[in-house]
């Protein structure tokens, strides 16, 4: 049946980081650093808020946009935390997860070729989203030297007269990465003076340490070119919930609804009604979540460092991203054989694009116990191939 399925989807690379968990799945007893989920649970208010919709009937569609309530939500957290103001009626709307903002973001703007920038190491969903979108994505490294972020100069060397789209992600997966006012700056200068549209995909904005996250839509004229993307997975510990938002332009929030209301609809009501009490309710515990996010983050960098892994600080997300050329293999290599001596799982650099390799994605979205043990293993794993 093979040759039924489209040639474009037959076509598109396989996840490297699904390869990866299917070798995690078959070995036992692995403490795994693999997966950017928290392991947190979801707070209780937001599960009670939902438990009580359920109760009181709420079972049914909502508004294409989301509930309105939870986008008045949404621009007031936006506002007080980026400094940005939209208009909840004609500059929001609510999607399944940031997952969805970014597909049809790419499906709205995209005309068949049209190029997106994506800086690399880059989360493993932007080449194929844009490649399904019918667009062409073209991939820029950024390199160890400049602590993974993207030049001006690296972006400008990209551009072509097909160029739409630069789709950032700060704080950054994988390499926990993110940009300063000035480095956004850079950037905006280029896409202003280049009329390209900026995709903002902030999901992990409230996963900083010891800095503030500055948006580039709070830029002067980047508002009104920039697609920002963000959700409740990551900071309020909502993975399974599905539920994400985008914010912009009404032109292009109009266009992305009109994809939304005949593929999804709405967000499911059950989500919507937690992530609106979350909103308002759960600032605390989000704070305490990231609080110990920021206490695991030092531990994994020192004990990385201690095992003889180069390690950027990383500044936000939850991910370390250390350097594996000291050990001499390639990033494949360190990760399988770190499995199978250690039944310790990493990622591979190289699943976030060619610009990875040399390095290893460490989450430590895992337990104080877990996570020195696991650091342990790859010690012991470190110390035998440098010895050898
Ligand atoms: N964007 C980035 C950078 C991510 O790391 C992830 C999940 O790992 C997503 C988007 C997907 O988020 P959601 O759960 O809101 O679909």
């Amino acid at each position: 049946m093979i040759e039924k399925v489209a040639t474009l989807v037959r076509e598109l690379p396989p996840s490297g980081i699904r390869r990866f968990f299917d070798l995690v799945a078959e070995t036992p007893g692995v403490i795994s650093l693999g997966v950017g989920e928290p392991d947190f649970v979801t707070p209780w208010a937001g599960r009670e808020a939902c438990i009580w919709g359920l109760e009181k009937g709420k079972t049914h569609y909502t508004s294409n946009h989301g509930l309105l309530e939870l986008r008045e939500a949404i621009s007031r957290d936006v506002e007080a935390n980026l400094g940005v103001s939209y208009d909840p009626r004609r500059e929001i709307m609510v999607t399944v997860g940031v997952s969805e903002a970014l597909d049809i973001a790419l499906r709205a703007l995209l005309n068949p070729g049209e190029e997106v920038i994506i800086p690399e190491p880059s989360y493993v969903s932007y080449q194929p989203c844009t490649l399904l979108a019918g667009g062409r994505p073209v991939p820029v490294a950024t390199r160890w030297e400049d602590g993974f972020r993207l030049t001006p100069a690296a972006l400008e060397q990209a551009l072509t007269p097909s160029t739409k789209a630069v789709l950032l992600c700060y704080p950054n997966n994988p390499t926990g990465t993110t940009l300063s006012r000035q480095d956004l700056e850079g950037i905006a200068e280029i896409a202003r003076a280049r009329d390209l549209i900026v995709i903002a995909d902030e999901i992990y904005h409230h996963l900083t340490y010891g800095r503030q996250h500055f948006s580039i839509a709070a830029l002067p004229g980047m508002k009104e070119r920039t697609i920002l993307l963000n959700g409740f997975s990551k900071a309020y510990a909502m993975t399974g919930w599905r539920l994400g938002y985008a914010c912009g332009h009404p032109d292009l929030i109009n266009a992305m609804v009109k994809i939304h209301q005949y593929t999804m609809l709405c967000a499911p009501i059950t989500a919507q009604l937690a992530a609106l009490e979350v909103l308002k309710s759960c600032r605390g515990e989000m704070e305490a979540m990231v609080r110990e996010y920021d206490r695991r983050r030092r531990l994994v960098v020192a004990g990385l460092r201690e095992a003889g892994l180069e390690c950027h600080e990383p500044e936000g997300a939850f991910y370390v991203f250390p350097s594996i050329r000291s050990t001499g293999l390639t990033s494949e290599q360190f990760a399988t054989e770190l499995l199978r001596e250690q039944k310790v799982a990493v990622v591979p650099g190289s699943a976030f694009g060619a610009a990875g390799e040399g390095c290893i994605r460490i989450s430590y979205a895992y337990s104080l116990a877990q996570l020195q043990e696991a650091l342990k293993r790859i010690r012991m794993f470190v110390q035998s191939r440098m010895a050898g």
